[in-house]
This record gives structure tokens, C-alpha cells and sequence, in this order.
């Protein structure tokens, strides 16, 4: 299957839809996932066209690698999480909901399940706040 720019994160990254952004560059779009599994959860999204890892460019992978890490640091700053659990998926029956690249960073707190992939809806003061102090971490 090819790439269809009209997913959802696309639009985001063309500025159509709105998004809780923690930063961005030419690389890629990082923001709040709002429907989270965990109080943080993060998305960080490559700007290259690609449905997901399987057809991604390797140099693009490269690329946004480190900043994957800085955001999983800075999310384990911000919130206070005692773990972080990265997450990719790829294609529908692996879980992948929307068909753009992207890496989830989840703050995990010990003791604390994780929500369902894709659930509830987080309340936009909440997601506003984190993305504010994720920023500030990163
Ligand atoms: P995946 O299942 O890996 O494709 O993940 C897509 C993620 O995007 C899910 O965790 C959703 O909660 C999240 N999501 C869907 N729509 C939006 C949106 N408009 N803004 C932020 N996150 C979203």
C-alpha cells in the first residue's frame, strides 16, 4: 500500500488540523497524543512522507532517532513517569490506527496500568499543560 497524505497527521503536519505541539523542526512535528495511554503520552512525527517504518526511508529513520530520545528523556522529566515504553506500529493488524509514520513515547508509573491504544479523549487544559512542560524539558 502507498502513502495517502490525507491521513490525519498529515493534515496536522500541513497545518490543517489543530494539534497540542511540543516542538517542531523540518525533521519532524512532535506532539501530546489525545487520546492517551498514560499522562504524557507523546507522539513524534517525521515530516518524509511514509505509512510507517516498513516503507520509510532508512536516512529519515536515522534522522529522527535521537529526537525520539530527547522527547523519552524529556517525558521522563516532565512528568515524573518511572519508566517510558516507546511504541511503533505498522499496519492495521498490528494496531496502527493512523498511516504516518510516527513513534509513541508513554510514560509509564509504577503501579499504574496503561490505558487502552487509542481510547478516551484527555482533556485539552491537560494536554495544553503537558506539552507546555515537555517543551520546557526537552
Ligand atoms: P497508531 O495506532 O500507532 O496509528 O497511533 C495513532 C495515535 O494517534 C493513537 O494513539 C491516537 O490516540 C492518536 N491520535 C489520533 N488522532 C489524533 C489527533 N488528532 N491528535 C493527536 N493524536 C491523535
Amino acid at each position: 500500500m502507498s502513502y495517502d497524505p490525507s491521513n490525519i497527521f498529515g493534515k496536522i503536519l500541513r497545518g490543517e488540523l489543530p494539534a497540542h505541539k511540543v516542538y517542531e523542526d523540518e525533521t519532524a512535528l512532535v506532539m501530546m497524543d489525545i487520546f492517551p495511554q498514560s499522562r504524557g503520552h507523546t507522539l513524534i512525527i517525521p515530516r518524509a512522507p511514509s505509512r510507517n517504518l516498513l516503507d520509510a526511508d532508512p536516512a529519515a529513520l536515522a534522522g529522527v532517532m535521537p529526537l525520539v530520545q530527547r522527547v523519552a528523556r524529556a517525558a521522563k522529566a516532565a512528568t515524573g513517569a518511572d519508566g517510558i515504553r516507546l511504541a511503533q506500529f505498522n499496519e492495521a493488524p498490528a494496531g496502527q490506527t493512523v498511516f504516518h509514520l510516527h513513534f509513541h513515547v508513554i510514560p509509564v508509573y509504577e503501579g499504574v496500568p496503561l490505558a487502552a491504544h487509542a481510547g478516551g479523549k484527555a482533556d485539552d487544559a491537560d494536554l495544553s499543560e503537558l506539552a507546555k512542560a515537555i517543551a520546557a524539558a526537552l
